[in-house]
């Protein structure tokens, strides 16, 4: 494939990193003599992309609601194919790492992913770094023979963008219909594990709970009292909820201020990644169940039947304050 030494930069939505990667391969194009493309998948201003270091932006529209990452790669290789930058360069975010590697494949060129640093040869031979062997040594990659030269850089390793203000640039929007397999119909933030180990109230379910449903009405209740929801790995190994969820010695370890059990036995596997909680509240239908004798609060039950009662006259008591 005969390419220029132009750079492509795919902006993913996270403005302040697609612009610092702009930037970069700004100064990259300068050694290499060749252009900076911008191709945003979302709606921006571009100006801000040009005063980075854009020579051209194409605005791709149409992709709001699709989801189908596989459908917006088929668009970007087509559209990569018809113009044949030298370097395409994506974010390594949840979207980019897998729409990159996609393109990749559609264009039988090669991808550096997870890259922490870039620099560009005069010839337009790009050198990729990033971290290898376990993180113990930092290679650098080179595609000689293929292009499209293509990595994923990982957000916020790059210095902050420089804008140039009286930079000039084209702007071209660039309608994109795809038949998508998957639309996005709603929007529902994912709970982190991040969130999940800082948080003051955890409402966490056993297998217990014996279905995703009952994870649902767990999740409503936390949202309810400000709380995140946690699972034990039974739960985890039975599909009611994300293995991000799980608590315990293979999960993540919290020290809530109250951690609501329920519908979970007290393995010590469980215990180890909880009993650091300031209160214990312990719900289950077996009194034998061990993680009744580390409760602050002990209740023995069928756990929908109490949690209704409980937060029924929970919500009375909100709506009489
Ligand atoms: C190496 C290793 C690592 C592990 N790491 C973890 C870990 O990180 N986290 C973790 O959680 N586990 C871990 N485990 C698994 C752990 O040993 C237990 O198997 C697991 O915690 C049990 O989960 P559970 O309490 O949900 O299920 P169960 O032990 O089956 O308990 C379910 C409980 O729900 C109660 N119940 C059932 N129905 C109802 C109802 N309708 N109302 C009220 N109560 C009800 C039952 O009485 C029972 O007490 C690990 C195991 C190993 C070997």
């Amino acid at each position: 494939m005969i390419t220029s030494n132009d750079i492509w930069v795919i902006g993913d939505k996270q403005i302040k990193y697609d612009l610092a990667l702009l930037s970069k391969a700004h100064s990259m194009a300068e050694v290499c003599a060749g252009k900076v493309f911008a191709v945003m998948l979302y709606e921006t201003d571009p100006d801000y992309c040009i005063r980075a270091g854009a020579d051209e932006v194409y605005l791709l529209q149409g992709l709001e609601k699709i989801a189908d990452d596989a459908a917006i790669a088929h668009a970007l290789a087509s559209l990569l194919r018809e113009n044949r930058p030298g370097t395409v360069l994506f974010q390594a975010t949840v979207r980019g790492r897998a729409i990159a590697p996609a393109v990749a494949a559609l264009l039988s060129t090669g991808l550096t992913a997870d890259c922490i640093d870039l620099k560009m040869e005069e010839s337009g031979l790009l050198l990729q770094k990033r971290p290898a062997l376990g993180d113990s040594i930092i290679a650098e990659i080179v595609c000689d023979k293929l292009r499209p030269q293509m990595a994923t850089v990982r957000p916020g390793v790059l210095e902050d963008p420089t804008f140039q203000e009286k930079r000039t640039g084209k702007v071209s929007i660039i309608p994109i219909e795809i038949n998508a397999l998957v639309t996005k119909t709603g929007f529902m933030p994912a709970q982190s594990s991040e969130l999940l180990s800082e948080a003051k109230i955890i409402i966490a379910g056993g297998v217990g709970i014996g279905s995703r449903e009952g994870f649902e009405y767990l999740r409503e209740i936390a949202l309810q009292i400000g709380g995140c929801v946690g699972a034990s790995r039974a739960a985890v190994d039975a599909g009611y909820a994300p293995y991000t969820w799980q608590i315990g010695q293979t999960g993540i370890a919290v020290k809530p201020n109250l951690y609501i059990a329920v519908g979970i036995s007290g393995a010590v596997h469980h215990l180890v990644g909880m009993n650091a909680s300031d209160y214990i509240v312990a719900i289950n239908r077996d009194a034998k169940a061990p993680i009744l004798q580390y409760a602050d609060y002990a209740i023995v039950g069928e756990w929908r039947h109490i949690l209704e009662q409980w937060f029924l006259s929970y919500q009375e008591r909100k709506v009489c304050i």
